[in-house]
């Protein structure tokens, strides 16, 4: 079953990409570096642009839309987590930022100028916990200064811009450990060499992901964003569309899989037949098909109740945990169906298999969605 919402989006997405073959992305991933010819060839065709209003320069077309992008941009072998964030990270501003700040970065993100696509949450000790978060940036005259570290902080040296959470208030002295949070708007190209050092760490994907200490980095007290305390509030916000949209690249990501593992077992012939003539093979194609078309559904009820303005928590979570193993399930699959042509890197199997591996873990591991579904909707007692 094709998906046909956006058909001339998602056309003109596959036309784009195929100017990005697997040699273009086996190429960078050896050298473990970044793909910005890609990356400039969606920008400048307005694709990551889509959910900033019109007003602001986007086309404003919502998260349903934004969904059949990176879908197709996976489901063509490329990779969408090299500027994803670049779609939704600028929502912060969007919802939270003053008119100043809306009329000052939003038009400049939309046309690309600006890169905003570095998002400043995880740190080494607090893990998933982030009410434990303890990078502090401290109130000094007009300025805040900033001390602390965080890991996992992807194409931080590919952005111009990031959107920092960090401690205004020590965890102890609020209401709830949730209080005492702000959000920032650091300007990258202003601070690296003040204050902030990046240091990439490598991983069995080509992310750009990277690690950042700050040291009495100084950034100006118009770079706060909404109210000072209010910041964790400010996160989950964004977190519902960034789980929406990496549900959908898993769900291109299956379709891949899916794709490549049937036009593969329709050629190859062993035992003198095709192996696809095998239910052994088939049946797992075949299971991989229903699992994606079932996650697929579900992505499409959390984008439908975002772009509605309904909260859609739950359905982000669900929707990301369920396409997340469905791509998994798939890439397995597609690499015992091709089976040592499943390991050769000319293939592009072996690399689509790590890199959609990383969405069980990140953004959110499937424990803590499980355990939002238990206690959120179940009423399940809370476990910490
Ligand atoms: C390649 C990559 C890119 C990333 N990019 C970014 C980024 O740009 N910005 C950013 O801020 N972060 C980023 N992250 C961080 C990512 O969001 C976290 O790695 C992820 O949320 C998991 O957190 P953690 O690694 O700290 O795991 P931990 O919190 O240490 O958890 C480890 C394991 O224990 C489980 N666990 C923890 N507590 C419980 C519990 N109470 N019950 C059951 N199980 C539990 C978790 O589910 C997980 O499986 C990235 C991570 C990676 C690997």
């Amino acid at each position: 079953m094709e998906n046909a919402e956006y058909p001339e989006i998602r056309e003109s997405v596959k036309r784009l990409c195929a100017d990005f073959p697997g040699a273009y992305w086996q190429e960078l991933d050896r050298e473990r570096s970044y793909p910005s010819a890609f990356v400039k060839a969606l920008s400048d065709a307005g694709f990551l642009s889509v959910l900033i209003p019109e007003e602001f320069g986007g086309s404003g077309l919502g998260i349903a839309a934004a969904t059949a992008i990176l879908e197709e941009v996976h489901r063509s072998g490329c990779n969408g987590g090299a500027c994803h964030a670049q779609m939704y990270t600028m929502g912060t501003i969007l919802r939270y930022g003053s008119d100043e700040q809306k009329a000052r970065y939003l038009p400049a993100i939309a046309s690309g100028e600006l890169r905003l696509q570095a998002f400043g949450v995880t740190e080494p000790t607090a893990g998933t916990d982030t009410t434990r978060i303890e990078t502090f940036a401290e109130r000094r005259g007009d300025n805040f200064v900033v001390n602390g570290q965080k890991l996992w902080i992807s194409r931080a040296e590919h952005s111009d811009l990031m959107v920092l959470l960090a401690r205004t208030q020590k965890r102890d002295k609020g209401a709830k450990p949730s209080d005492g949070m702000s959000v920032f708007l650091v300007d990258m190209r202003e601070a690296i060499g003040r204050g902030l050092t990046i240091r990439p760490v490598r991983t069995m994907l080509n992310h750009a992901t990277t690690e950042l200490f700050f040291d009495n980095l100084e950034i100006p007290a118009s770079a706060l964003i909404g109210q000072e305390g209010a910041g964790f509030r400010y996160i989950l916000g964004g977190m519902n569309a960034e789980r929406i949209l990496i549900a959908s690249e898993c769900i291109g990501d299956a379709r891949f899989f899916i794709d490549r593992a049937s036009a593969y077992a329709r050629d190859r012939r062993v035992f003198g037949r095709a192996i696809g003539e095998n239910q052994g093979i088939q049946f797992p194609i075949a299971r991989a098909y229903v699992q994606m078309t079932a996650a697929a559904e579900m992505v499409r009820k959390a984008a439908a109740l975002y772009d509605a303005g309904e909260p859609c928590g739950t359905e982000a979570n669900m929707a990301k945990m369920l396409a997340s193993e469905a791509s998994w399930f798939a890439a397995d699959m597609c690499v015992q169906t091709h089976g040592g042509f499943g390991f050769a890197e000319e293939y592009d199997i072996e690399r689509k298999f790590r890199e959609t591996r990383l969405y069980q873990v990140a953004p959110i591991s499937t424990n803590l969605i499980l355990s939002h579904v238990a206690t959120h909707v179940l009423g399940l007692p809370k476990s910490f």
